[in-house]
């Protein structure tokens, strides 16, 4: 029996639980997710203030003021930013100042330079500024005390902008689940090694890290591991304090397919084993402890697909990203998919934005092997179960996979 995808899902993450929170440094919370709500320390602006280089006047003295007859204000000093003007603008004069400095008592708006021209000590004004021109208000921004990010913000540059902004040196996040990538298999070389007859280089650990690091997290990537189930055992038991270890290859029917039984062996719960999807049927996952356990099919794009649709949502749930899937949208499909299984399939696929709709392609070689299909694709065009042949012009669901801007 084929476990439904959704099921799966489920499955996964009613066992994920959210990282504990911890404090890291400003510079390294972008992409974080807040773990508390910030509120304002402090109203900002945290004092009223020019918008303008110019000059801080009180507009009763400009109230005449026009082209025809400038009225002349005799300036006090000139109040550069950063420095605080205790003196109240006498009647009849001005205050020159820079953008960011502190209004002086007194002044009720703000000329631009560019509007003034100035002889000696002597400012001339052609026009009457509108009330409270040109300046910003303590607390206009964000009040003091007031909720600026909840928790469960994905921190951003603008956000991290507002950490600073109140003086947050380090910032509540989740904690980063630690996850281990394992590569399984006799016929694979590390890749510092040239090909032998029989034998290919491990792709997987390395494509599953940068998911990792896409999501993130950061991965540790361990070494090969011969089918062999003395060194499996091996290097699982030495794992298994991993938050997620992923590992590729070993998972199907095969004879030396020992993967599944030695995790069990080792104490690892099977939650379920072969899914509902092509590619990526023998699908194992498991855990023990806190250790969630991905037995992903080594095939390559399969191994992308089950990370893809079951591992980064965990990951995320992790992280403590509220929102853990992306979405599925419409596209046109351009050319007529005749794959039909009864299975739920991921179709590789160039997927991209033509004006105001989005289009896809599938890419033309759908084996689970091939790693063109996966290095070209921007989407998965997600066919349903026992689907009918689809044809060109009809709309498909897509999961997106990069950027807008990369696609
Ligand atoms: P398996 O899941 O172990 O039956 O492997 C399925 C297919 O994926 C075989 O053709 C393997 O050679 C290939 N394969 C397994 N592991 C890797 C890997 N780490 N990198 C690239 N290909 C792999
Ligand atoms: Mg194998």
């Amino acid at each position: 029996m084929l476990l439904d995808p959704d099921i799966a899902k489920e499955l996964i993450l009613a066992r994920t639980t959210t990282k504990a929170p911890q404090s890291v440094a400003l510079e390294e919370s972008f992409g974080r997710v807040l773990s508390e709500d910030i509120r304002a320390s402090a109203p900002v602006p945290p004092f009223d203030n020019s918008a303008m280089d110019g000059y801080a006047v009180r507009r009763e003295d400009l109230a005449h003021a026009s082209a025809e007859n400038p009225v002349i204000l005799k300036k006090v000093d000139y109040i550069p930013a950063g420095t605080h003007e205790a003196q109240t603008l006498p009647s009849g004069h001005c205050y020159q100042i820079a953008t960011g400095a502190e209004i002086p008592p007194g002044a009720d708006a703000v000329e631009m330079k560019e509007n003034t021209s100035v002889e000696g000590n002597e400012v001339h004004f052609t026009q009457c500024p509108r009330p409270e021109q040109f300046i910003r208000f303590r607390g206009e921004d964000i009040q003091a005390g007031a909720s600026v990010l909840p928790q469960g913000a994905t921190i951003t540059p603008g956000r991290v902008s507002v950490l600073a902004t109140f003086g947050y040196s380090r910032v509540p996040v989740y904690a980063t689940p630690n996850v281990v990538a394992i590569s399984t298999g006799s016929e694979l070389l590390e890749i510092e090694q040239s090909l032998q007859p029989g034998k290919i280089h491990d792709s997987n650990s390395y494509m599953l890290s940068a998911m990792v690091q896409d999501v993130g997290a950061n991965c540790h990537r361990v070494g090969i591991v011969q089918d062999d189930e003395t060194e499996l055992q091996e290097a699982f038991q030495q794992h298994l304090q991993a938050d997620v270890l992923l590992i590729s290859g070993g998972v199907s029917v095969g004879d030396r397919d020992f993967v599944k039984d030695i995790l069990k062996e080792l104490g690892v719960e099977e939650i379920f084993w072969k899914v509902n999807i092509k590619p990526g049927k023998p699908f194992f996952f498991g855990k023990r402890e806190d250790c969630l356990v991905f037995g992903l099919p080594g095939n390559p794009a399969s191994s992308y697909v089950i990370f893809e649709e079951f591992v980064r949502p965990a990951l995320r749930k992790m992280m403590g990203f509220p929102v853990v899937r992306r979405p599925l949208i419409n596209a046109i499909n351009e050319t007529k998919i005749t794959e039909r299984a009864s299975r739920r399939q991921f179709l590789r696929a160039h997927f991209y934005r033509d004006g105001d709709q989005y289009r896809v392609r599938a890419m033309p070689l759908q084996g689970s092997h091939s790693i063109r299909s996966i290095a070209g694709a921007s989407g998965l065009i997600v066919v349903p179960e026992n689907s009918e042949e689809i044809p060109a012009g009809a709309t498909v669901k897509v999961r997106p996979l990069v950027a807008e801007d990369d696609f």
